[in-house]
């Protein structure tokens, strides 16, 4: 499962992390998703809930934030937020749009307590 390497990447970064700061309990890891990134936040919330098991963020939670998708029209140069798979320009129909939100996957933040 693609999510299951997704969450150990990132529980591996995160236990990296709290030792730097020298250890502590992990609360909360904050996770920025975009609509784009390929990642099914139910199957990543799953994953987690499995992947936490036996580490030292056995009593922690998993919080998502969806990040939708917000493209740039280089024919008109504004910004809209178009509904995938279509992300065409409302104005000039033009296909090719660049990319500005959608694609994150991301460790936003992370709660320790000491
Ligand atoms: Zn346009």
């Amino acid at each position: 499962m693609h999510e299951l390497s997704i969450v150990l990447s990132i529980i591996e970064q995160i236990e990296e992390e709290t030792a730097k700061r020298g250890g502590g309990q992990v609360e909360a890891i904050y996770v920025r998703v975009g609509v784009l990134s390929g990642v099914d936040t139910e199957a990543l919330r799953f994953a987690y809930d499995l992947a936490r098991e036996g580490t030292g963020l056995a009593g922690s939670r998993l919080e998502i934030e969806a990040v939708l998708l917000l493209v740039f029209c280089p024919q008109c140069s504004t910004t809209h937020a178009p509904r995938p798979p279509n992300i065409a320009c409302p104005c000039c129909i033009t296909p090719e749009q660049e990319i500005l939100h959608g694609r994150e996957l991301e460790v936003r933040a992370f709660e320790i307590v000491q």
